[in-house]
């Protein structure tokens, strides 16, 4: 099982190559030369599993150059041990007779990046053992939020590396800010820089490719990688649960083994959605892809239109980790859909990058609308959601559910389509305790960082999940920031170069 580029078939890599690189050369994405399948028996069998026996399977399938042994250790090192509450990372709680929810942010840090970025580490491990890739990996991060908190937890102690993450002092909520500058572990960093996203992403970019950085680097005995979620690594151990997630509706008898389910998504680098639509492409009987997406609708358009178009107006929303322009994912998708043709991705990728934007052709249009519903949600409509599914459910959702949950609710009315249907559940509702406070219309008492939290817990009688409890009484360990220029200076005085 070999992997090859989006953008070119002839450059392959094996498993441990495509994970060490994550990027190909001429800029395309890494995926398996070809997608491996679950026959029906395979699936039944993997019905009296627990999630990790699961997890080695299908990995098993994609590792090609990974020993079981080696599989065992990066699955259960990661899903095993309380990382996850009660040791289940991807429990279902049913609604009623059609709706059931993916609940994914039982990890460290309350959403669903742990999924992925609690493995990811091991994978890279195992990675740079099996390509002789010696001296310590340093990892740059740039966040916007979600994925850094979930990269500092995934990598924290991890042998052989080191992480450093940057925020914009302004452009994160008050409890993911508190999550970073907590962080634990001896090998961790974490810095504020004054600016926004974009100048936290630009800089990290500038790091990784300055030529005398590079060298000093090198000098000592170190490499800069990165854990972002074009990484194939970041992917497989996504499509995991879709697996599991069928499996466990089989096994608790809401469906009959070979009924297809609908899955509802909320989308923004299109990486879940994808996982998705790969677990599918093994065989997991899945029906409809349901994309949703918040104000920032460039996906909802593009399923409907055939034309990608960058070229519009960025909007900060309830559910700022759908806030995105590019779904770099996309790509691989792309792919899939015409055919696995590199030089057609190729060449949309380059109007991309030079026009902004890109159309493609009608019977890739014809396939992903065969594929995918797609559809948005405004603010005020994932308040109305927060609130309707309370009400109705007493079950309490973020503002990322939310928006799956009202585009879900577009497709049943769009439709006859009548097949059960699975929402993931991204993040904690206490994650963005302000805004489903004020979406249930409740008021927090007092300034302190926790009045929301509080005011939910009591409303709802839904316990706080104890990583955001325990954050109380942790000690501020990194409390520097830096202007966009003084970011190179943070890491070489972190790592001593
Ligand atoms: C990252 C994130 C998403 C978007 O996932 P993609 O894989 O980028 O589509 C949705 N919800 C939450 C809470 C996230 O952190």
């Amino acid at each position: 099982m070999n992997y090859i580029s989006t953008r070119d078939k002839k450059a392959v890599r094996t498993a441990s190559g495509a994970i060490l690189q994550g990027l190909s050369a001429e800029g395309g994405l890494f995926v398996p030369e070809t997608v491996p399948t679950l026959s029906d028996e395979e699936l039944s069998r993997c019905c009296a599993l627990d999630y990790c026996a699961r997890a080695r399977l299908v990995l098993g399938k994609f590792l090609g150059d990974f020993s079981g042994e080696e599989i065992f250790d990066c699955v259960s090192g990661a899903y095993t041990g309380g990382r996850f509450e009660n040791d289940l990372p991807a429990p279902i709680s049913k609604l009623d007779d059609s709706t059931y929810v993916l609940e994914l942010w039982h990890g460290p840090t309350c959403a669903f990046k742990d999924m992925a970025l609690q493995i990811l580490p091991r994978l890279l491990s195992v990675s740079a053992k099996k390509n002789r890739q010696e001296g310590e990996v340093v990892i740059l991060v740039a966040t916007s939020g979600d994925t850094g908190k979930a990269a500092l937890e995934g990598f924290r102690d991890v042998p052989g590396t080191r992480i450093l993450v940057f925020y914009p002092e302004d452009g994160v909520s008050e409890i993911q800010k508190l999550q970073m500058r907590t962080q634990e572990g001896e090998n961790v960093g974490v810095c504020a820089v004054r600016g926004n996203f974009d100048d936290c992403q630009s800089g990290v970019k500038e790091i990784f490719t300055d030529p005398s950085l590079a060298q000093r680097l090198e000098r000592a005995g170190k490499r800069f990688s990165s854990a972002n979620s074009i990484n194939w690594g970041r992917l497989l151990p996504q499509i995991v649960y879709y697996v599991s997630a069928y499996c466990d509706l089989v096994q608790n008898e809401e469906i009959a083994l070979g009924d297809e389910i609908n899955v509802a998504v909320p989308t923004g680098n299109f990486g879940n959605i994808l996982a998705a639509y790969y677990a599918k492409r093994m065989g997991v009987p899945i029906g409809k892809l349901i994309c949703a997406s918040n104000r920032n609708n460039v996906l909802t358009d593009f399923f409907a239109s055939g034309v990608y178009d960058r070229n519009r107006d960025f909007f900060a929303t309830l559910s700022p980790s759908m806030d995105i322009l590019i779904s770099s994912n996309l790509e691989r998708l792309l792919f899939e859909l015409g055919g696995r043709d590199g030089e057609q991705v190729r060449a949309l990728m380059a109007a991309l990058q030079s026009e902004g934007r890109y159309a493609v052709p009608p019977q890739m249009k014809a396939r992903m609308q065969d594929e995918f519903f797609a559809g948005c949600c405004s603010d005020e409509k994932t308040k109305a959601t927060i609130r309707s599914v309370f009400e109705q459910y007493c079950y309490l959702i973020d503002t990322h559910t939310a928006v799956a949950f009202d585009v879900c609710e577009q497709y049943r009315r769009s439709t006859p389509d009548e097949r059960k249907t699975l929402i993931v559940s991204t993040a904690s509702a206490y994650k963005f305790a302000d805004s489903v406070c004020e979406a249930l219309g409740l008021e927090a008492e007092g300034e302190d960082l926790f009045a929301p939290a509080d005011a939910l817990c009591r409303h709802t009688g839904v316990a706080v999940p104890q990583p955001i409890a325990a954050l109380r009484g942790k000690t501020v360990r990194f409390s520097r920031s830096c202007e966009r220029g003084g970011m190179a200076g943070f890491v070489c005085e972190t790592l001593g170069i």
